[in-house]
């Protein structure tokens, strides 16, 4: 944690601007970032969702990184979540990057400590334009999987280090990318015969084996293809000297996975002095780093409205929710992973009747949440179990928000993306949350939290 600290002064997070709309302004305090100042409650969209977001986790990912692979340099994929601090700690780090856009090389590059050499534009399929700005931004080292691609990349950045990104099995992973990229083997030494033709220089192979892999053998096989594909190289020509192991590491199997890819690599690329072990993880450095906390904006009880108290529910009703909670942030916004990354998430209370003492004895039972647009498609979770005495104004949090949520999300019927509150001190997870909270409650004397009162 100090080099955190150490790091987070390299990167001059200390001179952090105002959170958006003046909410919170945060400074470094003893190393640990703090919501030092904040506005009243009452202000328009006072309550509004937030992420707190601890740096210090993103750190020790990349040490475990670095323990379980010291050979293969990570490039993390700016697209996970393209958060300025990360990217800051990450460089400092001395993490590559994968961009896939001229908008992700843009923000690596003004970082200002990132060389383009440390970048990848791991994108097969791109615009010319994009490739024409990649070239004259510096970054040389490209993925393509067509012929296509070859010719725009002829004419636009000739001197580019080609990468074949090659298709592997993804069929177990949480997103399947191979329906949409990858070139199957079969195709590569056509591939690389046109790129010879058109005087390209392809310097390696790349496979990604499908966003939240699970299944840890998948490495394996990826790498016995990029042997096959590293083989066909040569009989064109080349001379491999770059092997991308892609992304997918998941946080809960990393160390299985690691340890499948060493052992694969150490089978298929004995002899690999010349060859740059390169990947492209993305969740895994900021997953967990990431927590979302929601505001109950409203709440329903259909089939209790007007009784003082909902009855225990039998066994039939136990799955038939007793209160619909409503947050502000929803599946248009930070919870668009639901749709788009096929992710369950799942609430913690952490306020009650405006109270952050959240008495354990109170039972759970059966209730949903749901965003706060007027879609009904808006549903955060259709069956969870929380107390049912939860309040207008009480907090929920979700942890693990840290993968492919803020970075897509939309402002569908006018709700804004929620903001960051950054520390680089960890608490774990839903604790640091409570701290933040707390700290905003205090400053803005606590009674906002009240509104509706009561048992609602
Ligand atoms: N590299 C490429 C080309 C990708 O498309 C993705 C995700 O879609 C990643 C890396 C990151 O994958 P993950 O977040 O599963 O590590």
């Amino acid at each position: 944690v100090n080099d955190l600290h150490n790091t987070c002064e390299d990167v001059h997070i200390p001179h952090m601007p105002p959170l958006l709309r003046g909410h919170a302004e945060l400074h470094l305090r003893n190393g640990v970032m703090r919501a030092s100042r904040l506005s009243a409650m009452h202000e328009p969209d006072a309550e509004k969702a937030f992420f707190v977001a601890d740096l210090s986790y993103v750190y020790k990912q990349h040490e475990r990184w670095k323990r379980c692979l010291p050979a293969i340099e990570p490039f993390y994929a700016v697209k996970c979540n393209p958060d300025p601090y990360v990217l800051r700690v990450l460089a400092a780090l001395g993490t590559g990057f994968d961009c896939a856009s001229n908008n992700e090389i843009s923000r690596v590059l003004d970082l200002g400590i990132v060389d383009p050499s440390r970048i990848i534009f791991a994108n097969p399929c791109k615009a010319l334009s994009f490739i024409r700005n990649a070239a004259k931004a510096g970054v040389e080292m490209m993925t393509f999987d067509n012929v296509d691609e070859l010719h725009k990349i002829a004419r636009s950045h000739p001197r580019a280090k080609l990468v074949v990104r090659i298709l592997t099995d993804d069929s177990k992973s949480l997103c399947a990318l191979g329906t949409k990229f990858g070139a199957p083997l079969v195709t590569v030494p056509g591939l690389l015969s046109t790129a010879r033709r058109l005087n390209l220089s392809v310097i390696g192979i790349s496979f990604h084996v499908g966003s939240g892999c699970f299944d840890t053998s998948a490495f394996a096989d990826a790498v016995a293809h990029a042997r096959t594909a590293f083989d066909m190289g040569k009989e064109a020509g080349y001379d491999f000297t770059l092997l991308d192991v892609g992304g997918g590491f998941e946080d809960a199997t990393f160390e299985a996975s690691a340890r499948i890819l060493s052992e694969a690599i150490e089978h298929y690329f004995p002899n690999r002095e010349s060859i740059r072990i390169i990947a492209e993880p993305g969740r895994f450095y900021v997953s967990n780093a990431f927590h979302l906390a929601g505001n109950i904006i409203a709440r329903r009880a259909p089939l209790d409205e007007g009784k003082r108290e909902a009855p225990v529910p039998s066994d039939e009703d136990s799955k038939t929710p007793r209160v619909m909670y409503y947050i502000n942030d929803g599946v248009y916004g930070s919870f668009n992973c639901i749709l788009f990354d096929h992710q369950i998430v799942h609430p913690h209370v952490l306020s009650m009747g405006g109270s952050f003492h959240v008495p354990s004895t109170e039972p759970l039972r059966p209730c949903s949440v749901w965003g706060p647009t007027c879609d009904s498609i808006d549903c955060v979770c259709p069956l969870t179990q929380l107390p049912t005495s939860l309040s207008v104004g009480d907090w929920l949090v979700f942890e693990n928000m840290g993968a492919y949520t803020v970075c897509a999300a939309s402002q569908f019927n006018g709700f804004e993306v929620s903001n960051v509150i950054y520390t680089s001190g960890g608490g774990a997870g839903s604790l640091e949350v409570r701290r933040i909270l707390s700290d905003f409650s205090t400053a803005s004397g606590g009674s906002d939290f009240e509104i509706g009162g009561g048992a609602g």
